[in-house]
């Protein structure tokens, strides 16, 4: 059996203005051929892949076509879109005969002048292998399902929990391909598109709203003939022709029960809807003090506090140079030490070529967005490094932060780095320059969700509300393409477009 493997992820967040560039891919590492497999992430999709192969104890002749993945960002670039859909035709058509392709997106990309880049990526494999060879597509459940994705593939799976499942959800998708493959299921999806968009704070599948939706999916799955079912409550600042949440399933031949738990799965989130509009995140002046005031107990001493930067997360697509909460915590003369991640190629080189001992005055971040304001601040450099740190519990397995240094100002330790890297969502990003995040009372986080790596120092967290391309209060981001009315932006009568 061969199977052609692709691995192509960006998350697009339509109100950042900065592109994607190839050059962000390459800062992750852009692989072909049998480079893909013999430099395999760690805890990402490839190794999932691969664990997928293992688990089915068949003999499978993988052509590995490509992997490339980007932070989450602006729209990708004409040149990077063409780059990838270039490599996976030629890739293909080079391969030969396949049994099956295995392609794994995120699904919410959007590129220069194309809203929907993972159905036009499809449609590119699928002119080239012909309507007949099965094709098999993971997505990130914040992906835009659109009617081309839905076309185009024969068994499609989203992932299963916030923060994401990418190795297990790619682990069990390679084993239906393989089954898919070998003529042993017969796939039948139903598909139903929401009216809806709902904001971050209720992505997390533990708690709330979102688990019990993901809860009766694993559930509905209890049925042996049911193959997959899959929630996609979309990447909210995504803003596209197609926008909205979906819900995938996918029956062995029963498309009478696909359509009956799809529509199910489908009211069941309708009917959360307000649910999913509860925010809990405190104003910023709040939100630091509140950290700032928490010194532990007795003689514990504290542990850091989380501070979510709603509106600057990294992982939703934001640049990551916001200084609302770094202007508040040196206006608030706080007592205890914070950290705050800086993604600023501009002041990072900079700094790094001021050099370690260094007494700067620069305007800093603010460069993204004109939603952002630079902040003018006077600091010594503590550390400069090439930004190359591993982390094998990252998806990507490593960090590349580029050019990067450890900024003193104030209270503030600033980690001002050239590339996204991981966005300092975790430690081995401060570790990298010396700087202990377990030794701080705040740590500013660019994720609404992905706190995971920072767990072993505290799970204490506080969500801010500030503003930004990824801010929670979605009615008042600039909408052109998505489709209206949807809720929560219009009355909206149905969950039906
Ligand atoms: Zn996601």
């Amino acid at each position: 059996m061969r199977i052609g493997l692709i691995q192509v992820m960006q998350e697009t967040c339509s109100f950042n203005p900065t592109p994607t560039t190839l050059g962000d891919f390459a800062s992750f590492g852009i692989h072909r051929g049998a480079d893909v497999l013999e430099r395999s992430d760690t805890a990402g999709p490839i190794a999932g892949y691969l664990e997928g192969l293992r688990l089915s104890g068949l003999a499978v002749d993988t052509v590995p076509i490509v992997r490339g993945t980007a932070q989450s960002g602006g729209r990708l670039t004409r040149e990077a879109f063409e780059h990838f859909d270039t490599v996976i035709r030629e890739g293909l058509t080079a391969a030969g005969e396949l049994d099956g392709v295995v392609m794994l997106l995120h699904g919410a990309a959007s590129a220069d002048g194309i809203d929907d880049v993972e159905g036009a990526l499809l449609a590119t494999a699928r002119s080239v292998i012909g309507p007949d060879v099965p094709l098999a597509l993971m997505l990130d459940h914040h992906a835009n399902v659109t009617r081309a994705i839905v076309d185009h593939a024969d068994l499609l799976m989203g992932f299963r929990t916030q923060p994401h499942d990418q190795l297990e959800t790619a682990r069990d998708l390679t084993l239906l391909a393989i089954r898919l493959a070998a003529r042993e299921i017969a796939p039948t999806t139903s598909w139903r598109k929401l009216r809806m968009l709902t904001h971050q704070e209720q992505y997390l599948t533990v708690r709330g709203p979102m688990k019990v939706l993901f809860d009766r999916a694993r559930a509905m799955e209890g049925d042996p003939r049911v193959l997959t079912v899959s929630p996609f409550p979309m990447q909210c600042w995504l803003d596209a022709d197609e926008a909205g949440w979906a819900v995938v399933v996918v029956t062995d031949d029963d498309p009478q029960l696909a359509d009956r738990l799809a529509d199910e799965l489908a009211e069941l989130a309708w009917s959360m809807r307000d649910e999913f509009q509860v925010t809990e995140s405190v104003s910023v002046d709040e939100a630091v003090r509140l950290a700032d005031a928490d010194t532990g107990t007795g003689t514990d001493k504290a542990r850091p506090t989380l501070l979510s930067d709603t509106g600057d997360s990294v992982l939703g697509g934001s640049g990551g140079d916001s200084t609302v909460i770094l202007e508040a915590i040196l206006r608030l003369g706080i007592e205890g030490r914070a950290l705050v991640p800086m993604i600023d190629p501009v002041s990072a080189v900079e700094l790094a070529a001021a050099g370690v001992g260094a007494t700067v005055t620069l305007a800093i971040g603010g460069r993204s967005t004109p939603l952002f304001r630079p902040l003018e601040v006077t600091g010594v450099v503590r550390a400069v490094g090439d930004g190359l740190a591993d982390a094998d519990d990252l998806p990507q397995g490593r960090i590349n932060m580029g050019r990067c240094a450890a900024f003193d100002v104030g209270p503030v330790t600033l980690l001002v780095t050239e590339f996204a890297g991981a966005a300092g969502i975790h430690p081995a990003s401060y570790r990298h320059l010396g700087v202990e995040p377990g030794d701080h009372r705040m740590i500013v986080m660019k994720t609404a969700s992905n706190f995971q790596y920072m767990a072993p120092l505290t799970t204490t967290f506080i969500r801010v509300a500030t503003p930004g391309p990824t801010q929670s209060d979605l009615a008042a981001l600039p909408w052109e393409r998505a489709p209206r009315p949807i809720f929560p932006l219009d009355p909206t009568p149905s969950w039906r477009g």
